[in-house]
């Protein structure tokens, strides 16, 4: 007898086993590879899982065993050191193995559909389209284009007709015409120009070398460099090297807002077939660019978080910029960092990684010390440009307008008279951060979270930022029925309004997730300001990331204290990321720059250290603070989070969890909680959490492996759903 056991999407922690599809040979099925995809009955419906083995036996009694319905693929879609990687993430982040494998692939393949035929789609000319006369299309100069390149050469692929401006809707026109059809190439394409690059200068050329040293083979190298330093145009030469090995290269950014300015610097340098995977995309377009990664077309590809599971024909190089940034993390279901998937991947496909970033987490910085990573500087500004000059502005005292004090005002208007543009960092989107009734004290909160609703005065309307409840804007207490109501605190439309009155006659740029929806909005958005004409931006951490504005030679941080008084473990090591990050964006040109600090608390020491040390500096002084309290990267966590709808049970939950743990936990394991969660009421559920901490990575696993398997056991009542956060970010 065989037995198909399958990896199920299922929020369940086993395998799930099935009889083969009627029909199928017992020859047929033996040959069966891993990682297929399998059609199977579960519960009332269906579902794509995935082959983990061909077993002789179950422990489930024949007759309980359904047959599957169809294996859907004759060979596993992607390689096996992808479905390795997934077998790693799984039981590193101890989530369930069906979900991660499903994470590997675009909707249409989850959803049991046929994978397009290997080869990149295209199109060539019919017969009709071949007797063409030379000026017919004259009336149509895209279309005539598109003819002409196919006369060059018979089959054109999509992605090479993108490059040319040519898009779907004129090849769709043409085929409509039947002068062309759609074709799949299959083979290489054509490889690849590379546009001459610039001159590295010593620090540059001396990282490219190291880094192409070791360039066969798996090793991490971490490229610390302050911003303006040139990195792009290393990892630019370098993945030059790797096209010209015939390999592909995967790059990771943050944030889906930083494609376009990525992918016109790529497309700048390289004639090359670039695939770009964010959440931004259609089903369709996704699936494109996976395909192309994966049958090897697609020479770059460029993505979010997630890309990292992209499978890639051949492997070359895997670059993740801005290593730091926390939206590698995923916050919620399969809680995997990317970054760290990464490193797993360059390690089992045997190919060189790159972190880079300005300002690099503890914990990679902590490789680089301990040798595990090679670690490489730029330590200055590539070109002429020079690093910013910071200062704290005392403000005690002051009065403040739009957050904004008089010397602040005066530097600003100066830098506008200079025919400069002013960059300002306020972290809080909306109106203000409370609505308050002057006459009684009573404060608006969220009904549904511990949490209070934030003032959006364009919209008329009060927001939860936690759980997105929103309600419209009050005139009256409802406890007093007072209309004196206060907009206690700042957010970045006020600020907005005091601005547009003082400085009526400069342009305005407010920059938050409320003003700047969608990619498009952002890239028009940094083409206007490119033009360096004299403006003000105003933005929240959308602004600080990755985005350059030579123009900028004024950054001013309105509340710097809210960056201060942190209650988290990475409260200062995320504060100098921070700063160090919106401070870069002045001054990249010729013209030097200024950061002004706004404060209350002058002689903080964490600000006093900002102000004299650099990053490199402050962040070995925070890593040896981490190494004091056995924090990570020193230590490492694991964080067990609950939910219910029940006040008590969640904290009752974990109790019990820990008392039978307690005993096969080793005495290096210490455990804290439960406790409430930072935010108890969220959305309607109560929140509790045990947060483990283990002196090395082996304990935390084997730990983690203990508590899932006890949480498993334990029944939950009252709608209880329990997550388990490997390396959690945010702790406190
Ligand atoms: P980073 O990625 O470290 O922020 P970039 O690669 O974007 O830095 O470089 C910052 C600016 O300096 C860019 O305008 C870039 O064109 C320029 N630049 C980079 N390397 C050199 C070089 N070797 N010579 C001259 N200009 C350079
Ligand atoms: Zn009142
Ligand atoms: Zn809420």
């Amino acid at each position: 007898m065989s037995v198909l056991r399958l990896a199920v999407p299922k929020p369940l922690r086993r395998p799930f086993d099935y009889l083969p599809p009627r029909g199928l040979s017992p020859a047929d099925t033996a040959a069966l590879r891993p990682g297929v995809r399998v059609r199977v009955p579960f519960g009332s419906g269906e579902v794509t899982g995935y082959l983990l083995s061909i077993e002789d036996d179950s422990s489930i009694a024949t007759k309980n065993l359904k047959p599957a319905l169809t294996v859907l693929d004759p060979e596993p879609l992607v390689d096996a050191s992808l479905l390795q990687l997934c077998h790693w993430a799984a039981d590193y982040y101890q989530h369930p193995l069906g979900e991660v494998y499903s994470t590997l692939f675009p909707r249409h393949l989850r959803e049991g559909r046929a994978s397009a035929p290997a080869g990149t789609p295209g199109f060539r000319l019919t017969t009709r389209g071949k007797g063409l006369p030379a000026d017919a299309l004259s009336r149509s100069p895209r279309q005539a284009q598109a003819i002409a390149l196919l006369r060059r050469q018979p089959e054109v692929s999509s992605p090479e007709f993108r490059s040319h401006n040519i898009g779907a809707a004129i090849l769709r026109k043409l085929a409509q015409q039947r002068l062309v059809e759609p074709c799949v190439i299959s083979g290489r394409l054509p490889t690849v120009e590379v546009k001459p690059a610039l001159r590295l200068n010593a620090e540059q050329r001396t990282a490219l070398e190291a880094l192409t040293g070791t360039a066969n083979g798996f090793c991490c190298h971490l490229l610390e460099g302050v911003t303006g330093s040139g990195k792009t145009e290393v990892y630019l030469q370098l993945i030059a090297r790797c096209l010209q090995g015939g390999k592909q290269t995967l790059v990771l950014i943050p944030e889906i807002g930083l494609t376009p300015q990525t992918l016109a610097r790529f497309k700048a340098r390289f004639t090359a077939n670039i695939a770009v995977l964010h959440s931004g995309l259609t089903d369709a377009q996704r699936a494109r660019a996976w395909e192309a990664a994966r049958s090897g077309s697609a020479h770059i590809v460029i993505g979010t978080r997630s890309a990292i599971f992209t499978p890639l024909a051949s492997p070359g190089l895997i670059i993740i910029d801005e290593e730091h940034d926390s939206s590698y993390k995923q916050q919620d279901r399969f809680r995997y960092s990317a970054r760290d998937v990464a490193v797993k991947r360059a390690q089992l496909q045997d190919c060189p990684i790159v972190l880079g970033s300005a300002t690099p987490s503890l914990e990679s910085l902590h490789n680089g010390v301990s040798g595990r990573y090679q670690h490489l500087r730029l330590t200055q500004r590539a070109g002429t440009a020079t690093l910013p000059e910071l200062r704290a502005l005392d403000i005690r005292k002051q009065s403040l307008q739009g957050g904004l004090s008089a010397a602040l005002v005066s530097a600003v208007d100066e830098t506008l008279q200079q025919q400069q543009q002013v960059l300002l960092f306020l972290n809080r989107r909306g109106y203000a951060p409370t609505l308050r009734c002057h006459d009684c004290g009573w404060i608006a909160e969220c009904p549904s979270c511990d949490a209070r609703f934030t003032v959006h005065r364009r919209q008329h309307r009060l927001r939860c930022h936690h759980c997105g409840t929103a309600k419209p804007l009050l005139a009256q207490c409802p406890r007093c029925h007072s209309e004196r109501l206060l907009f206690a605190g700042l957010g970045t439309e006020q600020t907005e309004d005091y601005l547009r009155s003082r400085f009526a006659n400069w342009p305005i740029h407010r920059v938050d997730s409320d003003s700047i929806q969608g990619r498009e909005a952002m890239q028009s958005l940094v083409r206007e300001i490119s033009t360096g004409e004299p403006c003000i931006l105003l933005g929240t951490q959308m602004l600080t990331k990755g985005h350059h504005f030579p123009g900028v030679t004024l950054v001013a941080v309105i509340d710097t204290d809210a960056l201060l008084f942190s209650a988290d473990f990475r409260g200062e090591e995320r504060m100098a990321q921070l700063l160090t990050q919106v401070a870069g964006r002045a001054g990249r040109a010729d013209q030097p720059g200024t950061v002004l600090l706004q404060t209350h608390y002058p002689d903080h020491p964490a600000l006093l250290a900002m102000l004299s040390q650099t990053y490199a500096q402050r962040a070995t002084q925070l890593l040896a603070l981490r190494q004091a309290s056995g924090m990570p990267p020193a230590g490492f966590l694991v964080l067990l989070r609950t939910d219910c709808a029940n006040a008590d049970y969640g904290e009752r939950f974990l109790q019990l969890l820990r008392q039978r743990c307690a005993g096969h936990l080793g005495p290096e394991i210490r455990l804290i909680g439960p406790l409430p969660s930072p935010m108890p009421r969220r959305a309607g559920k109560y929140r509790a959490q045990l947060l483990l901490i283990a002196a090395n990575r082996k304990d935390a696993q084997i730990a983690a492996r203990e508590l899932v398997a006890e949480a498993d056991a334990l029944p939950a009542r009252h709608g209880l759903n329990w997550t388990i956060d490997i390396d959690p970010q945010d702790v406190f």
